[in-house]
């Protein structure tokens, strides 16, 4: 994972490849309602006790066949023969003093993938980032997953069974569920869908679809598959530099899909669908502060209409890069908010002593307490 003390990166050679984790025997975790229906079906039992199932596992958590009591004995015992409860294990957990928790799993021997815990300073928002992807197949030059070799997408109850296991250990629910972990969720476009589908389902987590966003570092087809479909969820594009000369240096997606291509793809979110889209954007001195860069953000959000950004301090130090200093953070989202005229919020960098900070994910565990 991330390793701040990695001052230049190795170039990748990883391919974009799908892969899926596991295929094993039938599981009822992340099915859909109808798909659990379709299970019972072929297996001669009444469709009705798909609902029935869906609600043990995310409304009431049970942990195994033998906790749904609201099922018959003879079902359940079938259940126990024809299909499999997967588990996750967590092999390392780390808090931070300002109450983030950082969870790795082991998805299978050597893979890995991480999530955190990160709960607001006035306790009212707790949000769980979590992966879709083992590694990444992008590159972003900043991020420490870029770094890792990619190791497959994850399943849909992977990708849940992480907020389920982080709200058990913590004891606490989330507010928010944000995609924002290892892999670049819309190379996952299926199983992640699925996953906020669940997440947002009143029989099962009922998260406001608001509350739940999913990013992308700017995969065009998928962003306009996400509007065709009309999916409810919140939508952020990491923009990371608004130079469309210089923005494949830092995102090596821009070389696939060019800023314009990735801009005119927001602009159509927002007309389509009439909702806000959030830019993210990691700052970095020297590479994408300055005034111009501030005023090709402007145009982008003129160009865009509703738009909001997230700005965050770099927190790794690839390539001799480094952190912006207070006060530099300070001068350049003053000029932002007084340039753009949209929102703009200042995220902190939670976490960033047990490398749950955004970008870290991948750090080795024993590089972020060294
Ligand atoms: S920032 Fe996201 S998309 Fe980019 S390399 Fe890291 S995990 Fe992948």
């Amino acid at each position: 994972m991330i390793n701040p003390r990695i001052e230049n990166k190795p170039a990748s050679s990883k391919k974009d490849e799908t892969l899926i984790l596991d295929d094993l025997n039938f599981t009822p975790q992340g099915k859909r309602i109808s798909e659990l229906e379709d299970f019972l079906i072929q297996n001669n039992e009444p469709k009705y006790r798909a609902t029935q199932i869906f609600e043990g596992l995310y409304k009431h958590r049970y942990k195994n066949w033998d906790e749904f009591t609201n099922l018959p004995i003879q079902l359940r015992t079938k259940l126990k023969l024809i299909s499999e409860f997967q588990e996750m294990k967590v092999s390392h957990h780390l808090v931070s003093v300002d109450g983030t928790q950082k969870f790795s799993f082991e998805i299978a021997p050597g893979k890995e993938i991480e999530a955190v815990w990160i709960p607001s300073g006035d306790g009212d928002r707790k949000t769980i980032c979590i992966s879709s992807q083992v590694g990444c197949t992008l590159n972003c030059s900043f991020c420490a997953t870029g770094t890792l070799k990619f190791q497959g997408n994850l399943k849909t109850w992977q990708i849940l069974n992480q907020v389920l296991t982080v709200e058990n250990l913590v004891g606490d629910r989330a507010t928010n569920i944000v995609f924002m972990g290892m892999g670049e969720p819309m190379h996952n476009y299926k199983e992640v869908i699925r996953a906020a589908e669940i997440l947002n389902h009143p029989k099962a987590f009922h998260l406001g679809a608001k509350r739940i966003t999913i990013s992308t570092a700017g995969v065009v087809p998928s962003i306009l598959q996400f509007i065709e479909e009309k999916q409810p969820y919140n939508f952020a594009i990491s923009l990371n530099q608004s130079d469309p000369n210089t923005r494949s240096e830092i995102m090596d997606i821009n070389k696939k899909f060019p800023l314009n291509e990735l801009i005119l793809a927001a602009k159509k979110f927002v007309d389509v669908l009439d909702r806000t889209i959030t830019f993210e954007y990691v700052m970095i001195p020297d590479k994408n502060m300055t005034d111009d860069h501030i005023i090709a953000m402007a145009r982008i959000a003129s160009r865009v209409g509703k738009c909001k950004f997230n700005v965050i301090p770099l927190n790794t130090s690839f390539h001799g890069w480094r952190t912006p200093s207070s006060e530099e953070i300070e001068k350049f989202v003053a000029k932002l908010k007084i340039k753009t005229r949209v929102p703009i919020m200042n995220r902190r960098s939670p976490g960033k002593e047990i490398g749950g900070a955004c970008g870290m994910l991948a750090l080795e565990r024993k590089e972020v307490q060294a």
